[in-house]
């Protein structure tokens, strides 16, 4: 996949991911308000393979009982593992002390702030070492997952050539160019286009007709020629 974004249309839709956000985002949810390194990892493993609304059973209780990696290491495992339950996913438990003993022995109990050494971390790869940069490090990153690139590939009529494009790098550096630069923008914008994907653009059955990126998008524009190839083909 080679291709050059028009500026001004990656403007527009920036700037409609962002009002939209401010307006319908999901703002409230418990991990998006915060900016430590640690509650930051932790959201963003809870939430890989679960859901929202298991991730917000137990997610404020985990952090209270334990702040950072230190408290989590002196605690015993079944009490990680009870607060934890609600994900249903037991290995989670041996995981995060894996990623707590790390943390503590190699980065006094920090997160980094680098692409290479978030990635040395276990479990970690490059959507959580995104969201770390972009979230605590004020980095402007992309969190690319399954839906953000649906989106893109929608908007922009972009498509990897990769069998699992959450790996294709030539994606990475065009989602990248998407976000905007200042780091609060970058966050609602990243937040946004994680939201629209999810109450919008959805996989299955996209509502493409309430949609206020229509204009913008490619898919969309097929979607209508089609439409306008058949009407002609029936007068
Ligand atoms: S027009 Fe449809 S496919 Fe395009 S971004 Fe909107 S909802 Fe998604």
């Amino acid at each position: 996949m080679t291709f050059h974004p028009d500026e001004a249309t990656i403007e527009e839709f920036r700037k409609r991911i962002i009002a939209w956000y401010e307006e319908s985002g999901d703002k409230r949810l418990p991990w998006r308000k915060v900016k430590d390194g640690w509650a930051v990892l932790v959201a963003s493993l809870f939430l890989r393979k679960t859901t929202v609304a298991q991730v917000a059973k137990m997610y404020e209780r985990f952090l209270k009982r334990f702040p950072s990696p230190q408290s989590l290491l002196s605690a015993e495992e079944g009490e990680v593992a009870e607060i934890i339950r609600p994900l249903g996913i037991h290995q989670r438990t041996r995981q995060l002390r894996e990623l707590a003993k790390v943390l503590v022995e190699h980065f006094e109990g920090k997160v980094p702030c680098s692409r290479e050494e978030l990635k040395k971390l276990p479990g970690i790869g490059d959507y959580i070492a995104a969201e770390v940069l972009l979230r605590v490090c004020n980095q402007p990153e992309p969190l690319l997952d399954r839906n953000m690139i649906r989106v893109i590939e929608r908007v922009f009529g972009v498509k990897s050539a990769k069998k699992r494009p959450h790996t294709d790098p030539e994606l990475w550096s065009f989602a990248r160019e998407l976000v905007p630069k200042d780091p609060e923008e970058a966050e609602k914008f990243n937040f946004g286009v994680l939201d629209f994907a999810r109450k919008v653009c959805k996989a299955r059955n996209p509502r493409c007709n309430e949609c206020f990126v229509a204009d913008l998008c490619q898919h969309f524009q097929g979607i209508e020629m089609r439409g306008r190839i058949v009407d002609q083909a029936r007068t």
